[in-house]
């Protein structure tokens, strides 16, 4: 398969050191590395061009690019069984404590983008407002990422069984 310039770039291109999500039907972490050739045909097939390469040479979803539409052109394109249809997607968006509502400056960006309706704001004492995802209703698109002035909302590995974050 060739690649076009655009795609090369991305296909070059490196993302930091932050957890990233697997392109959806990644296999549990070890399996995924065992069975992945890191043969990019993933990252081509992703018509948002939100899959990276993580600093291995393993695909990643980087929101802070775009969403994942939840389309599974990457999970077709993987001929490896590195992704298969049918995993859970256990990623979930939270918000760091640069976020502007929290340091009291009035900001709904992220809650405009969520088509979910995962986030709601609940006003503290003071004036500010505190963004509140909800788990059960967010699917870890990460479509309130890249749209947050201040960079503060990342995705985070989900464990239901944990305390949820806020
Ligand atoms: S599901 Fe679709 S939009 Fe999401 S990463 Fe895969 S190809 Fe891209
Ligand atoms: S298509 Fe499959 S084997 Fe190729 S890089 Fe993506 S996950 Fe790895
Ligand atoms: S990741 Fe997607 S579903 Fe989750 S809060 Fe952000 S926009 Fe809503």
């Amino acid at each position: 398969m060739t690649s076009s310039p655009s795609r090369r770039a991305i296909l070059r291109g490196k993302v930091n050191a932050r957890p990233h999500p697997r392109p959806i039907g990644a296999l549990a972490p070890m399996a995924f590395e065992d069975a992945c050739s890191q043969c990019g045909d993933c990252a081509r097939a992703c018509p948002e061009e939100i899959i990276l390469r993580d600093a291995e040479g393993f695909p990643v979803l980087d929101a802070r690019t775009g969403a994942c539409t939840f389309c599974g052109a990457c999970t077709e394109a993987c001929e490896t069984g590195a992704l298969i249809a049918g995993q859970p997607f256990p990623w979930r968006a939270a918000a760091e404590p640069n976020c502007l509502s929290l340091k009291g400056v009035q900001c709904r960006a992220c809650e405009d983008q969520c088509d979910a309706s995962a986030i709601r704001f609940r006003l503290m004492p003071g004036g500010s407002a505190q963004p509140l995802f909800d788990d059960a209703a967010c699917t870890g698109c990460g479509a309130c990422v890249a749209p947050c002035p201040a960079g503060a909302i990342a995705l985070h590995p989900f464990n239901p069984t944990e305390p949820a974050q806020c």
